[in-house]
């Protein structure tokens, strides 16, 4: 491709409505530009990024053994009343009628026409297990859209479904998408962890995320460095192993701490460290119960895993009053020894004694306070959040790291879910009809390409990996109307086309730094650059975007050397 001749629009200027880099990078390099809100054009630039992060999904799908289709967009409403999610989906289904003033929706996500398609065209066990899948556009009327293609309403994505006769092979299908997911991201150079979505629901069902880990991401995630467990911090678990049973020695002692309300002030007024401290958060839950919660000073609660310990849909830190009339005191006061509350400790208490607690009067603490002596528990258990260096609960070696991280793919077991809502079944070795049991599997495409450049750019511009970067070489001629260095890098373009390297020529009749601009903003991951200097020796000037080493080269050596490190960079190891 020839630059002079091609669609190229990139802007100096960084757009106003882009916060996050990735958006800022696929609009300065003319990959996209907006429609409407949420809703973008690829350009030639960003679509040849966006046909490579799916060429790449195709071919790890088809390893799998998925079956690539193509279902419709306009999807008939009656499918969706059917497995109830007409009334269910709410405003981010996108529905209108057609000229007969029949409904339908805007496929967003595809499970009612998948499930429709098999009842209707698979009846035996033997034609099982099957995993059909599509690379499509769907839209979601998000509430938000925002970050370019990280969250449209219109975005491109790989769903898979899958159908098996019984639950083990669900699993095994489950299992199979797992890896294939774990091949694409390693293909497209990602650094990338799945995530438990569901932790431990065992036979039910259960499902991972797959998170890339890149700043601006939307999710907190915590990984194990030694194994693979990962999660969400919601709902990463802890594990207190070898916990020495609290054992009181101190008195409790009633002291004055005037003006202290925080617990780093406690802690600096009696020189002790926060970890010393024991927090008492007054917190109020859906069941319209009050309780205590307590935390050890330097620990964050988990409101999440408190509601499911309590059994209720929320549980949330009180208002002032409420804190007032249950401790009697100003809120920074509160404790647990004389309260008229349910008492729920953080697990991690139990192995504390001797502690600090709020003494439910103003500028008054407990210094030796002592749990199931000055106050009893009621329960124990893990409701804080998780943090950097907790151990993993699910091997003895390691420790959380902790991320944040953009989710790009979800593999979920799904169940009888929607076979039963739309009666699809198939007849089993006896006869009888039996409900699929099926497993949905999406990636977002566009979502993928922008993760990766976020884990790919500098203060110049993009630098997507060899995979997914839109052409392989950018040959720069420095100085067009120089009939040798024309010649030249000509010679370089035609040689490495024909050894089918994807290249750019940039061919345009513009100043050196402006190219030298464009191509660190663009980021093809390398460079060759032809100029008159070195062309004197019959060398040129090999480059890679990232990393910026520099060689010289000579011109009678240069295609084959940059085919070679094209090839290598595009070395596939996959796992089945
Ligand atoms: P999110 O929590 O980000 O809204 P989701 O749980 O709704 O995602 P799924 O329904 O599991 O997402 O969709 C599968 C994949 O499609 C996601 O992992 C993500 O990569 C992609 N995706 C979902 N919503 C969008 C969107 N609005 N724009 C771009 N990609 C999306
Ligand atoms: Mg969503």
């Amino acid at each position: 491709m020839r630059y002079s001749q091609y669609l190229l629009p990139t802007l100096k200027e960084t757009p106003a409505d882009a916060e996050v880099i990735s958006h800022q990078l696929m609009m300065r390099t003319g990959m996209i530009r907006k429609a409407a809100a949420g809703v973008y054009s690829y350009l030639p630039f960003g679509l040849r990024s966006i046909r490579k992060m799916e060429q790449i999904i195709r071919e790890e799908m088809n390893r799998a053994g998925a079956i690539e289709c193509l279902m419709p967009m306009a999807n008939p409403a009656e499918l969706w009343q059917e497995s109830g999610r007409w009334e269910k989906y709410g405003k981010e289904l996108l529905r209108f009628k057609d000229r007969k003033n029949a409904d339908f929706c805007m496929g967003p996500t595809h499970e009612e026409v998948v499930t429709d398609i098999i009842r209707n065209t698979v009846s035996s066990y033997r034609q099982l297990p099957l995993n059909l899948y599509q690379i499509q556009t769907k839209f979601r009327d998000e509430i938000r859209p925002r970050f370019g293609l990280m969250r449209g309403r219109e975005f491109i994505m790989k769903d898979a479904y899958s159908f098996d006769l019984e639950d083990a092979g669900a699993d095994q299908s489950y299992q199979k998408m797992y890896q294939a997911y774990r091949n694409i991201f390693n293909r497209c150079g990602l650094k990338f962890r799945a995530v438990e979505a569901d932790s431990g629901a065992i036979g039910g069902n259960f499902s991972h995320e797959f998170m890339v880990l890149a700043e601006s991401g939307e999710d907190a995630i915590v990984s194990c460095s030694h194994c693979e467990y990962a999660a969400n911090v919601e709902k990463a678990e802890l594990v207190y192993r070898q916990q020495t049973p609290a054992r009181a020695t101190a008195e409790l002692q009633r002291i004055d701490t005037p003006g202290q309300r925080t617990i780093e002030d406690v802690a600096d007024f009696l020189d002790l460290a926060p970890s010393q401290v024991v927090k008492t958060l007054i917190v109020q839950t859906s069941a319209d119960e009050v309780v205590a919660v307590l935390l050890r000073g330097d620990r964050e609660l988990n409101s999440i895993k408190l509601a499911n310990v309590l059994g209720v849909d929320w549980a949330l830190l009180a208002e002032d009053e409420v804190v007032r009339t249950a401790t009697g005191a100003p809120v920074g006061f509160a404790g647990p020894v004389g309260l008229q509350l349910r008492v729920i400790a953080d697990a991690e208490i139990e192995g504390m004694a001797d502690f600090v607690v709020g003494g439910n009067a103003e500028d008054v603490h407990y210094l030796g306070a002592n749990h199931g002596r000055d106050f009893p528990v009621s329960c124990f258990a893990d409701i804080r959040q998780a943090v950097a260096g907790d151990p993993c609960p699910r091997c003895e070696a390691g420790a959380f790291e902790s991320w944040r991280g953009i989710e790009v793919g979800h593999v979920f077991k799904l169940g009888i879910k929607y076979s039963e809502a739309m009666n699809a079944t198939v007849l089993d070795a006896h006869g009888k009809a039996q409900l699929l049991v099926m497993g949905c599997y999406g990636i977002g495409v566009g979502r993928t390409v922008a993760a990766a450049i976020e884990q790919n750019h500098d203060e110049n511009g993009m630098m997507l990996p060899m995979p997914l970067a839109p052409f392989q070489v950018l040959v720069t001629m420095l100085n067009p109307k120089d009939a040798e260095v024309c010649e030249a890098a000509e010679k370089i373009y035609a040689e490495l086309q024909e050894l089918g390297v994807e290249v750019l020529l940039d061919d345009r009749d513009e100043r050196p730094g402006i190219k030298f601009k464009d191509a660190d903003l663009i980021g093809i991951p390398l460079r060759i650059t032809v100029g008159a200097r070195h062309l004197k020796e019959g060398n040129v000037e090999l480059k890679r975007r990232a990393g910026g080493e520099q060689d010289i080269v000579p011109l009678a050596d240069i295609t084959s050397r940059v085919h070679q490190l094209v090839v290598e960079a595009l070395k596939v190891t996959t796992k089945s």
